[in-house]
């Protein structure tokens, strides 16, 4: 686990991923450049036995340059989620065509990966898509992942390709992600407008002060991108795996960040780590419905981990089955967990209140004295959307 600079030496697994913005240029389509820099680096880590999976953004870009061609509003129109599909299906094999071609004159063999959310909701495709990525590395192949933009509506999106990489790391089982984007790391401050202001190079807790720094007042530069950066790494750090930030633009930004250089904003792990059950609970279900609960019931599952109990009920929103993923709410609304419920929505608005000794005489059967269990209980840092 990587835990400090001088652990990313250890690294044998990567996700490297390149945001749209480097890859993509309005006037002239695909920057080969960039896609040259990217080879160069990936087969001179494969040479140090460090195996790579791009996570390659552009599809959308790409696509709108290449419909331009015929009517030029593709590039200068807001799109609607079907046209950005659209786009997204036009460029995403352009992209491919242009890796394959710099990859395969480097002697290596490319593999296209279209993954989904709901893909990695699901445990068989889950644990098709990591095992397709395991057969991909034995065989020395090149996986390069992309949301699968055409078949999913913007509810159901990653949302970004930051928080695609850190889930698809977990799903290759990588030590690392490091995101190259247009700027060489976290920052204290607007760099284009605070002389003074310091690049973070190591973060080892992503606390408020960390998120204040993408979204503090006169940050304009880069705010939405940074934002989704600390999501992505709070969801990788959180899985033990690290995160780096650095700037795509340098030949050997990612080498030199292996060397152990100071370079970009690294996110260390640290002991507070998610179980694989967690992760899932946390980072990809999507809550069907809400509990909102009293202090006493927020305190004893925040402060001492434990199950939630129908005593501590005293709302029910939404509709939802046995074994759907809910969000729990303290007295002030704000989620604080998420996770399975033992009971549907309609039993749970029945048990709301009770005694858990009372279910059985209310329900007419009980199978669990708990509405959540402990085990399937994530609580939620302030900044994981609970979704
Ligand atoms: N999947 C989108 C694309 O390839 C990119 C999403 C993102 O930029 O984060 O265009």
């Amino acid at each position: 686990m990587i835990q400090q600079r001088k652990d990313l030496s250890q690294t044998r697994r990567l996700v490297f991923k390149i945001g749209s913005s480097l890859l993509a240029d309005p006037q002239y389509g695909i920057n080969m450049t960039m896609i040259e820099r990217i080879v160069r680096q990936v087969t001179a880590l494969h040479q140090q036995n460090i195996e790579v999976c791009l996570v390659s953004s552009g599809s959308v870009a790409l696509g709108r340059v290449a419909l331009a061609k015929h009517d030029s509003t593709w590039l200068t129109r807001v799109l609607r989620v079907h046209e950005k599909q659209a786009a997204a299906a036009v460029g995403q094999p352009a992209l491919m065509h242009a890796y394959h071609q710099v990859f395969s004159d480097c002697g290596f063999n490319v593999a296209q990966m279209l993954l989904t959310r709901d893909d990695l909701r699901h445990r068989r495709r889950y644990l098709n898509a990591s095992n397709t990525a395991g057969t991909l590395f034995s065989a020395g192949v090149i996986p390069i992942v992309n949301e699968n933009d055409t078949v999913v509506v913007e509810e159901i999106k990653f949302g970004d390709n930051d928080a695609l990489a850190a889930l698809v790391a977990r799903v290759i089982e990588a030590d690392l992600v490091v995101l190259a984007t247009d700027v060489d790391g976290l920052y204290n401050g607007n760099p284009n407008n605070t002389p003074d202001a310091l690049r973070i190079s190591e973060v080892h807790t992503i606390d408020a002060s960390i998120h204040n720094m993408a979204t503090g007042a006169g940050s304009s530069f880069g705010t939405g991108g940074m934002k989704s950066k600390i999501h992505a790494a709070d969801i990788a750090t959180r899985a033990g795996i690290a995160l780096a930030i650095v700037a795509g633009q340098s030949d050997h930004a990612l080498l030199d960040l292996l060397k152990g250089n100071d370079l970009g904003t690294l996110f260390c792990c640290n002991d507070d780590r998610h179980t694989r059950r967690q992760h899932w609970i946390a980072e990809l279900l999507q809550a069907k419905g809400g509990l909102y609960i009293d202090a006493g019931a927020a305190t004893a599952i925040e402060k001492h981990g434990a199950s939630l109990l129908p005593i501590g009920l005293h709302r029910v929103s939404g509709s939802f089955d046995k074994g759907e993923c809910i969000t729990v709410y303290n007295p002030e609304n704000k989620p604080i967990a998420k996770g399975l419920s033992n009971y549907n929505s309609r039993e749970m608005a029945m048990v709301c209140g009770l005694k858990s000794e009372h279910i059985e005489s209310c329900l007419g059967y009980m199978d669990y004295t708990s509405v959540i269990h402990r085990d399937n209980l994530v609580l939620l840092r302030d900044m994981i959307a609970a979704v």
